[in-house]
């Protein structure tokens, strides 16, 4: 006989009503009993006896960037669920906190890359902040299979539910069965607070959310999205098209020492020479990127093994010349970002002291020269999200100009504009219901443009005041939605060339703060995770006010405003008629 999911729900209480233990709690009968209802979430049909559970001890973690170091217990719980007619099945997976530590909260968490899930990897962000912490496999047959995998049924045959799962869906789906779980299995009784943090794929899910679903979260903490999906996935393809159409291919070690010299430039230029560019628009402004032609770089002959365990090591020759002006030349095209063939824009590229991840060479032990090496995740979205063939590589990039790149742009922003470009910029009933937002992007990220978080913003703050100033319209959009660049800092991480810069290891404890105690954030905290200083404290500034120092001395900076400045964030985009938001 299967019990009502009241009977369970009334063992549940009792249970807690004595002060359960992780011990009493942290069993499949109980977690059974907790389960959703299968009339909770429309065409969603739990499977009990998927359910598994079992009690974590002394877990800790240390070193991670989202996340302050800890230790902690928690219930291991995941199952799986199915939709109503299609005989799938979907793997949720949750780490609920010790009953004692519970504080009201739930944390929806996502991945990166092409991945839906980060494992349990972002779990323990929540866990530490008594939150029960969700993930899901979207379907996708494990926790370990990216969405690529399952991309198509056949060459040709987009299966599309995998790409309505991992666009926005799958995440929904985790969350609202959490939320649900997380108050059976607390018999909770007041507000449950549900947030979410993630960054880069994590960051466009959890727009994915707050673009759709009002009242899913109170608080979003977002690091980098990759929204705007098309043009950041044909953005990866950009520095390869650069180098084949100016028909130069810089040695690493070159394209090294142009960033080495920006940051020695333009590291002073924020008001202290702390070896943080925090000021890459000042760094746009007065950097002449042609002053590091003809100096001198030098890297040793080196051997690495990235890949796989039983890949071939890759070696690197010897490296010993002068910056050429054609290497400035694909260094400043780059940064410049993509025209079409016209001249008109069609995308934003990386601030100057980022590195040019997608711009690296390979080397040709024949020829004895660096050749074209074709990014691994532009290549993939031609050939399997455009071309619909079950492959992830591209031989060449042969007869592809910069008019190839915005087709591809355009085809692709069509064709998943409902799924995964995650743009829309209308974020009305998520400000009406409450929502707040944290959103930050590293200046010196190499993989998505910190400009394309700036985008966003501020197209949001359009679609949203369009009868305000632009002061005025950011104020307003301030009071819930704030984004911050973060000095110096990598995509989702510090920066090794930049160690002394803040990075926002605490901005769930900050969005907490924000939705539950009223503590507006002026300024985000950052904590320098790397150096000499590591530990330190430092104040971020939120957009459009932008960082100056006044002393070597201090720590803080102040947060001015500087029109010229805010003006190098801002694009036009007319390669193309329809708004780009
Ligand atoms: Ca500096």
């Amino acid at each position: 006989m299967r019990l009502t999911s009241w009977t369970f729900t009334a063992v549940a209480s009792a249970v807690i009503a004595l002060a359960a233990t992780l011990d009493d709690v942290c069993t499949v009968s109980y977690v059974q009993a907790a389960l959703p209802s299968n009339d909770f979430y429309n065409g969603i049909t739990i499977d009990p006896s998927s359910v598994s559970a079992n009690p974590v001890y002394n877990a800790s973690v240390s070193g991670q960037n989202f996340f302050p170091d800890a230790t902690f217990d928690y219930c291991n719980v995941s199952f799986a669920y199915t939709h109503n007619g299609r005989d799938d099945q979907v793997l949720v997976w949750y780490w609920l906190p010790a009953p004692e530590n519970f504080q009201n909260r739930f944390l929806a968490t996502g991945g990166g890359g092409l991945a839906i899930t980060s494992g349990s990897g972002s779990l323990p962000g929540g866990v530490i902040y008594g939150a029960v912490a969700g993930t899901t496999d979207g379907g996708f047959g494990s926790f370990s299979t990216n969405s690529d995998a399952v991309f198509l049924l056949a060459n040709g045959t987009v299966n599309w539910e995998s790409v309505f799962m991992f666009g926005y869906q799958g995440i929904h789906e985790m969350s609202a069965l959490g939320k649900e779980l997380t108050l059976n299995f607390y018999n909770v009784t007041s507000k449950l607070y549900a947030y979410y943090q993630g960054c880069s794929e994590g960051g466009r899910e959890g727009w994915s959310q707050v673009q759709r679903f009002a009242d899913e979260w109170d608080g979003a903490a977002v690091g980098a999205p990759a929204f705007r999906f098309s043009f950041q996935q044909v953005q990866h393809l950009y520095s390869d098209v650069v180098e084949q159409t100016l028909g130069y291919y810089p040695p690493p070690c070159e394209l090294e020492l142009i960033v080495n010299e920006t940051i020695a430039f333009c590291d002073p230029l924020d008001g202290k020479t702390d070896g943080v560019v925090a000021r890459t628009d000042l760094c746009k402004l007065k950097f002449d990127i042609k002053s590091v032609i003809g100096k001198p770089y030098y890297c040793a002959a080196s051997t690495s093994s990235a890949g796989p365990p039983g890949s071939a090591a890759v070696s690197l020759p010897e490296q010993n010349g002068t910056v050429t002006a054609k290497g400035v030349e694909v260094a400043s095209t780059i940064i410049d970002g993509l025209h079409d063939l016209q001249g008109r824009r069609v995308y934003i590229s990386y601030q100057p002291a980022a590195t040019f991840g997608d711009a690296q060479t390979a080397w040709n032990n024949e020829t004895q020269s660096w050749e074209l090496d074709v990014s691994g995740i532009g290549a993939e979205w031609v050939t399997r999200y455009l071309d619909l063939q079950n492959t992830s590589s591209l031989a060449n990039l042969d007869n592809v100009t910069y008019d190839t790149l915005k087709e591809w742009t355009y085809q692709g922003w069509q064709t998943y504009e409902d799924t995964l470009e995650t743009t829309w910029p209308d974020l009305t009933p998520f400000n009406e219901a409450g929502g707040k937002v944290l959103h930050f992007h590293g200046e010196s990220d190499n993989s998505i443009p910190t400009a394309s978080s700036v985008r966003y913003w501020d197209s949001v703050r359009k679609i949203m005041y369009p009868q305000k100033s632009f002061t005025d319209s950011a104020a307003a959009l301030n009071e819930w939605y704030k984004l911050f660049l973060i000095p110096g800092a990598a995509h989702c991480g510090p920066n090794s060339l930049q160690p002394n810069g803040p990075f926002p290891q605490t901005t769930l404890q900050v969005l907490i703060d924000w939705v539950e105690k009223g503590m507006e954030p002026v300024t985000l905290n950052g904590t320098v995770l790397q150096g000499e200083n590591v530990g330190q404290s430092q104040q971020i500034c939120g957009w459009p006010l932008r960082p100056l120092w006044k002393s070597e001395d201090q720590v803080n900076p102040d947060c001015v405003y500087d029109q010229s400045s805010i003006d190098t964030w801002i694009y036009d985009f007319d390669a193309f008629k329809m708004p780009v938001y």
